[in-house]
C-alpha cells in the first residue's frame, strides 16, 4: 500500500496499492491475450471505441481536473487544459486507425506491398509532472495501431490515470487492452522492462531513469521511446520587443512550479537590454500568482512533495538571488518563484535541472555567443527565441539543437505536432502524425503473380 499525499495539505487523501511481480506478470498476460482480438478489431471500430473514449473523457473532464488537483497541486485552469488533452489527443489518433496505411511499390514479377504491424503489449512509464498528459501521449497511439497498452504511473500521482482506466472500460474497451498498474519504478517499471511479452517501452521521467531503461530495453532489442529531462534556453535579443519577452518569461518556467521538462529556465539576455529586461521581469515575476491552486485565479501551486522542495532550495543555496515571487504560508510544499543571476555558464544552477521554480539569467554579446550558450548543455528539448529579425529567428532557430522550439512565443505543445528531445533529453517523437509509426513495425509483403 502507498499513501497518496496531497501537496497543497501535505495531508494523505487515498491509499493505492502497489502492483507485485506477479501481478504485473498476471496483467501483461490478460494484454498479451486481448491483444489478439485488439488487433483484429475492424479500425472503423477501433476508432470508434476510441472516440467513446475520449467522450467519456469529456464528459468527465472537471472531476478528472480536480482529481488532479488535490493529487498533484496543478491550478485549476492547468488541469481542466491536461484533461482536455487527453481527450484531443484520444480524438486525433481516434482518425488513425482507417488511415494506417502502407505502400504499394513498384516490382517486377508481383505485387509489393507494406503493412504497420502493432508491436503487442506497450509498456507506459510517466512521472509526476504531468500524470494526465503524458499517460495520453502514449496509450492513445499505441491502441490506435492495435496494441494493448499497460501504464504505471508515478509513485505520487497514481489517481488520475486509475480513473482513466475505468472509463476506458465504460467507454466499452475490452478487458486487457488498457490496463493501469501503480507501484515502484524499480518493481513494475524493471518488469516492463524485462518481460518478454512487452515488446516496446514508451518512458518519460529523468535522463538518468531514461539511460537505465534503454540499456536494459537493450538485452531484448525492446522498442523505446524515451521523453527526458531538459534545460531550455529562452533567448532574448536586443531588437525583440523586451517588454512582452520579460511578460512572458515568468509564466515560460513557472508554470506547473517549473516542474515541466519544457520549463525555459536559462534566460540569456543580450547585453545592452539586460538590465532594462531584468528591470522588467522583477514586477512580473512579484505579481505571479502562487496560491491554492484550486482557486481560478492561481498561477502556481506547491511543489509535488517535501523532499522534492528540499531539493529544489538546495540550488539557490549560496547562489545570487536578484528578486523573488511570493508564496503562501501554512502546510503544503510551497516555494516562491526565484530569479537567479549566472555569474559563470559553469554555475551548477545554469547546467542542472531544477524542475522548480527557479531560472537562471545570463548575458550574451552576439548571436553567435547566444547559440553556442543555448548548446552547452547535454539537454536538447525545447526553447525560445525572441527577436524581430525574421533571418537572425531563422537562423538561431536551425542552430539551436533542440527538439521544439518557438518564436516570439513560448508554445511547445500542440497534440497534432510532433515533440520529443535532441541530445539527452530523449528519443522518438510524441503526438504529430508521425508518433503513431513509433507504435508499429513496417512489413513488407511480396506476392509472385508469374504463372
Ligand atoms: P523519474 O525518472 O524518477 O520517474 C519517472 C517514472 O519512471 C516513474 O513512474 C518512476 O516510478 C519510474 N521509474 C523509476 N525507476 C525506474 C526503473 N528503474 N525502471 C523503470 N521505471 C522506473 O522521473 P520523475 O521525477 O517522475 O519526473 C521528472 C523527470 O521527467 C524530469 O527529468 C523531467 O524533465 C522529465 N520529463 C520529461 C518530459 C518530456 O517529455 N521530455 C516530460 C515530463 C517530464
Amino acid at each position: 500500500m502507498g499513501e497518496v499525499i496531497s501537496p497543497v495539505s501535505g495531508a494523505a487523501i487515498a491509499e493505492v496499492a502497489s502492483a507485485s511481480v506477479a501481478e504485473v506478470d498476471a496483467a501483461v498476460a490478460r494484454a498479451a491475450a486481448a491483444y489478439e482480438e485488439w488487433r483484429n478489431v475492424a479500425p472503423g471500430d477501433r476508432a470508434r471505441l476510441l472516440r467513446r473514449f475520449a467522450a467519456e473523457v469529456d464528459a468527465h473532464l472537471e472531476e478528472l481536473a480536480q482529481l488532479e488537483v488535490r493529487n498533484s497541486g496543478h491550478t485549476v485552469g492547468n488541469a481542466r487544459w491536461e484533461a482536455g488533452n487527453v481527450r484531443d489527443v484520444l480524438g486525433y489518433y481516434a482518425g488513425a486507425p482507417e488511415r494506417l496505411t502502407g505502400r504499394q511499390i513498384p516490382v517486377p514479377g508481383g505485387l509489393d506491398v507494406t503493412f504497420h504491424e502493432p508491436l503487442g503489449v506497450v509498456g507506459v512509464i510517466v512521472p509526476w509532472n504531468f500524470p494526465m498528459p503524458i499517460a495520453g501521449w502514449g496509450l492513445a497511439p499505441a491502441l490506435a495501431a492495435g496494441n494493448t497498452v499497460v501504464l504505471k504511473p508515478a509513485e505520487l500521482t497514481p489517481l488520475t490515470a486509475l480513473r482513466l482506466a475505468e472509463l476506458a472500460l465504460d467507454a466499452g474497451l475490452p478487458e486487457g487492452v488498457f490496463t493501469v498498474l501503480p507501484g515502484q519504478g524499480g518493481v513494475v517499471g524493471e518488469r516492463f522492462v524485462t518481460h518478454p511479452a512487452v515488446r516496446k517501452i514508451c518512458f518519460t521521467g529523468s535522463t538518468e531513469v531514461g539511460t537505465r531503461i534503454m540499456a536494459g530495453a537493450a538485452n531484448q532489442v525492446k522498442r523505446v521511446t524515451l521523453e527526458l529531462g531538459g534545460k531550455s534556453a529562452n533567448i532574448v535579443f536586443a531588437d525583440a520587443d523586451v517588454a512582452k519577452a520579460a511578460a512572458t518569461a515568468p509564466s515560460a518556467v513557472f508554470d506547473n512550479a517549473g516542474q515541466d521538462c519544457c520549463a525555459r529556465s536559462r534566460i540569456l539576455v543580450q547585453r545592452q537590454v539586460y538590465d532594462r529586461f531584468l528591470e522588467l521581469l522583477e514586477p512580473a515575476v512579484r505579481a505571479f500568482r502562487v496560491e491554492d491552486p484550486a482557486r481560478e485565479t492561481a498561477e502556481m501551486g506547491p511543489l509535488i512533495s517535501a523532499a522534492h522542495r528540499d531539493r529544489v532550495a538546495g540550488y539557490v543555496d549560496g547562489a545570487t538571488v536578484a528578486f523573488t515571487g511570493s508564496r503562501p504560508d501554512g502546510p503544503g510544499f510551497w516555494y516562491a518563484p526565484t530569479v537567479l543571476l549566472a555569474d559563470s555558464p559553469a554555475d551548477r544552477h545554469w547546467r542542472e535541472e531544477i524542475f522548480g521554480p527557479v531560472v537562471s539569467v545570463l548575458p550574451f554579446d552576439d548571436e553567435a555567443d547566444a547559440v553556442r550558450l543555448a548548446n552547452d548543455t547535454e539537454y536538447g528539448l525545447s526553447g525560445s527565441i525572441w527577436t524581430r529579425d525574421v533571418g537572425r529567428a531563422v537562423r538561431v532557430a536551425r542552430g539551436v539543437e533542440a527538439g521544439n522550439l518557438s518564436v516570439n512565443s513560448h508554445s511547445s505543445v500542440r497534440y497534432w505536432t510532433p515533440f520529443g528531445g535532441m541530445k539527452r533529453s530523449g528519443l522518438g517523437r510524441e503526438l504529430g502524425p508521425d508518433a503513431l509509426h513509433a507504435f508499429t513495425d513496417v512489413k513488407n509483403v511480396f506476392i509472385g503473380t508469374e504463372e
